[in-house]
């Protein structure tokens, strides 16, 4: 049994992390192609050494591309690896370029593909990420489902007479909070490093498209979060490309914001904050899991169990929206008792389902 595994964005490593360990137990053999879609050292790099992730078995070394040229790129080097290999599977997480890339290849030459966080929708196809993900799903033949509201996306999509396989395993994310949280006060000096151990503070990060190029939301979030850094400190890791934009039109922070930290870093400063913003998908669910309040600074999300609950605020990027929200939830008190991803077990089933192709 073997399985070439397609990755290359940060959220796609931390996903991978619990399923390659997974999958190791199991005895499945897994070739691990890294696109290059991030390639910083702190975006890439930092979470392979920190969450033992196997290295990768190719690195194709593709960014810094338009959304075509990389896709397409990926998908032709992709298929080399797919043809030289020839695995029984290929495995896929998320819903971006690489995962598209290597869901496609593997498609065309027939070769099952299995997508970890299918049937998750925004309804948004402006967001390259939603037709990253419907695509991956159609040609998808194991749709490892993290929520009940995924499942029944794919079912009202009509996913349930196509032959392919839909299962609910819960979600990786919160089998890698569990694993890995464990160890943060061993491994992790970010609290002192920035001074803060003990203080109130806020954690914020922004990278989406759809706030990093448009410079009026980009400029009203940044103007929300000076507001807040009066009130409470502003932590925020700052995404390389949010970081070129914010530089090249000038904008102006209060708060000084750090580089992007690896994921024991994250995990402390998620257990140290008050509050968190952001426009991450991976964020609002680790924001539940360490029972903080979220603003979502998006105009939809894909974990609406999380707004169900009460516990998520879905703003957009107006600046007025963003600070009375934050007055009002500041200091709220959350029931995160209910198990919305799972029991910490999803990268166990999706390799036990693997391991039996
Ligand atoms: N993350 C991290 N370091 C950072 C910022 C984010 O480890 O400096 C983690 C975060 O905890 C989450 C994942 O990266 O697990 C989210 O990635 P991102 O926001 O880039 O993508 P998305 O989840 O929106 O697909």
């Amino acid at each position: 049994m073997k399985i070439v595994t397609v990755l290359g964005a940060r959220p796609q490593f931390i996903k991978a992390a619990t399923v390659s360990r997974a999958l190791k137990e199991k005895g499945v053999s897994e070739v691990i192609v890294h696109t290059g879609q991030h390639f910083d050292h702190n975006m890439s790099e930092v979470f392979f050494s920190e969450m033992d992730i196997p290295r990768s078995d190719y690195h194709l070394e593709i960014s810094g591309l338009g959304h075509g040229a990389m896709t397409g790129r990926m998908l032709e080097q992709v298929e080399g690896v797919l043809l030289k290999e020839k695995p029984d599977c290929v495995l896929v997480y998320g819903d971006t370029n690489s995962t598209l890339a290597g869901a496609l290849a593997a498609a065309k030459l027939h070769i099952p593909v299995a997508h970890v966080e299918a049937g998750l929708r925004s309804f948004e196809m402006k967001m390259p990420e939603e037709v990253n993900r419907i695509l991956t799903d159609r040609i998808s033949q194991y749709l490892f489902c993290p929520t009940t509201t995924a499942v029944e996306n794919l079912k009202k999509e009509g996913f349930e007479s196509f032959g392919c396989e839909i299962s609910q395993p819960g979600d990786v994310i919160y089998d890698a909070v569990l694993f890995y949280k464990e160890k943060v006060s061993e491994k992790s000096t970010v609290l002192d490093r920035l001074k803060i151990t003990g203080q109130p503070f806020t954690l914020a990060t922004i990278h989406r498209a759809e706030n990093t190029d448009d410079i009026e939301r980009l400029k009203a979030i940044c103007g929300a979060l000076n507001y807040i850094n009066q009130h409470s400190k502003v932590i925020l890791p700052l995404h390389p490309r949010t970081k070129g934009i914010l530089h090249k039109n000038n904008i102006k922070l209060d708060f000084t914001p750090i580089e992007p930290v690896g994921y024991f870093d994250m995990l402390a400063l998620l257990e140290g904050c008050d509050l968190v913003l952001t426009d991450s998908g991976g964020l609002q669910k680790e924001a539940y899991f360490f029972s903080k309040y979220c603003i979502t600074l998006r105009d939809q999300t894909e974990w609406v169990e999380l707004v169900n609950a009460g516990v998520n605020s879905i703003v957009g990027a107006r600046k007025e929206k963003i600070i009375n929200t934050y007055e009002q939830v500041k200091g709220k008190k959350l029931n995160t008792s209910i198990a919305l991803y799972g029991d910490g077990t999803a990268a166990h089933k999706i390799a036990q389902r693997l391991s039996s192709i």
